[in-house]
């Protein structure tokens, strides 16, 4: 069990009022709220340690150097890696999953190769591997879904051949919120020797997540999405599938040696982290892992399996006025929730929704084919975290009883067509 009420007061964000009511805060899957703990190590950092890293002799750029080095070892511990340098620290996901495309696949790649992604993949991992796979002749294929919004295992099967090298899936749709089997995909590539790279973005910031025992090859995750500062991310892989890739971010930090003609690269994980990242988000990112690994992410998993239930519950009283996406079973997808109102905008329902302060996220969420497969022009979602209550949950209920209520005066508004990703 987690306390909720503790719990957010680590957030001084969640005092914010908007239009006069305090903020509910459901867009957790574009990225979450930081405690006081990752803003103050922030401080910390550039208060008393700011120094470049990995280049000076002087104390302060040791102890910088230290305190990012620590940092990976956070990392590697949150999701039970190997060891600290088997953790690239980069932006984001979409950071994450460029440098496995073009850094394992341009180096591995060989014409005729197939990559199999999913007709679920978030544009972060479609598009890096459908500009390599051009690159390369390579084939790309599309595992799809079922109609009750699970990955299509038999379609998997299926399109799966000795001619798979990389077999790319996200572990939870952002969209759908379905938790994908991720033992069945690893063994049916690794039965053909293809790679597995797994998108973590959704998965890693609310359930346990191990890396040795999902037999995965390569994890991309972002930093911000689980309460560390925006620009962070990780990028996990294992240590010979690391050595198997060719730095293609390169310059300072990444080599050891450079003549006219020669090149030697960097140990692990430093030759794919070029120039100087991101110092001190890096270190809030591990203060942003020590946090969730003391609530215990088993308890994270926990607390949104039950607002999930709760809102899906709730949601029925709605009846024939909501329509919801993926699995109907709560027990398998996350605390991501798509849906819309019947006759009803998208834009129109999250716009209403920011009136009564709730925020929600609408559009496609980078992830265009999946609503052109579900035959969509775009979705409300609501997800939730560590600091969101049944409460709230009752607050956005009454206000789409009032929305739904107001749909005909609704209907007629003019819809802002922003473009959502
Ligand atoms: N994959 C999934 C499943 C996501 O939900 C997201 C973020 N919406 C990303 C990748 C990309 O994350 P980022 O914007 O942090 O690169």
């Amino acid at each position: 069990m987690i306390n909720v009420e503790e719990i957010r007061k680590d957030f001084p964000i969640l005092n914010r009022t908007i239009r006069g009511r305090r903020i509910v805060y459901f867009d957790n899957a574009a990225t979450t709220q930081k405690p006081i703990q990752v803003i103050n190590s922030i401080v910390e950092f550039y208060t008393k340690y700011n120094a470049n890293i990995h280049r000076g002799l002087h104390t302060l750029s040791q102890e910088a150097s230290e305190l990012y080095e620590k940092a990976h070892e956070v990392i590697a511990k949150f999701i039970n890696a190997y060891s600290w340098d088997e953790i690239v620290f980069c932006y984001n996901t979409t950071d994450a999953m460029n440098i496995v495309a073009y850094a394992w696949g341009l180096k591995n790649l060989r014409e005729g190769d197939e990559i199999l992604l999913t007709i679920m993949d978030h544009h972060s991992t479609m598009l890096p591997w459908r500009n390599v796979a051009k690159m390369k002749n390579a084939r790309i294929k599309y595992v799809d879904i079922t109609s009750d919004g699970y990955l299509d295992y038999n379609d998997l099967e299926n399109k799966i051949s000795d001619k798979t090298r990389v077999v790319v899936f996200p572990v939870m749709s952002n969209v759908l919120g379905t938790i994908n089997d991720v033992k069945r995909i690893v063994k049916l590539a690794h039965e053909v020797d293809a790679i597995v790279v797994a998108d973590g973005a959704q998965s890693v910031p609310h359930t346990p997540t191990n890396v040795r025992d999902m037999g995965i090859d390569f994890l991309g995750f972002s930093g911000h999405k689980m309460l560390g500062p925006t620009g962070t991310g990780v990028l996990w892989g294992r240590r010979d599938r690391l050595e198997e890739m060719m730095p293609f971010k390169v310059g300072g930090d990444t080599i050891k040696d450079v003549t006219l003609d020669n090149v030697v690269w960097h140990d692990l994980p430093w030759r794919f982290e070029a120039g100087t990242p991101n110092i001190a988000g890096g270190i809030g990112l591990a203060e942003a892992a020590k946090y969730l690994m003391k609530i215990g992410m088993e308890n994270v998993r926990q607390h949104e399996k039950e607002l999930v239930e709760y809102t899906l519950k709730r949601f029925e009283e709605l009846g024939e006025e909501i329509i919801v996406y993926g699995p109907k079973n709560p027990l398998d997808r996350g605390g991501v929730i798509a849906f819309n109102i019947r006759d009803l905008h998208h834009h129109t329902v999250g716009k209403a929704l920011d009136l009564f302060g709730i925020a929600v996220r609408t559009g496609m969420h980078c992830a265009h084919p999946l609503h052109y497969r579900l035959g969509l022009k775009g979705t409300v979602r609501a997800s939730y975290y560590i600091y969101n209550t049944k409460e709230e949950i009752d607050y956005f209920i009454d206000s789409l009883n009032k929305i739904i209520q107001l749909k005909e005066a609704l209907k007629n508004q003019p819809v802002e067509e922003v473009c959502t990703g």
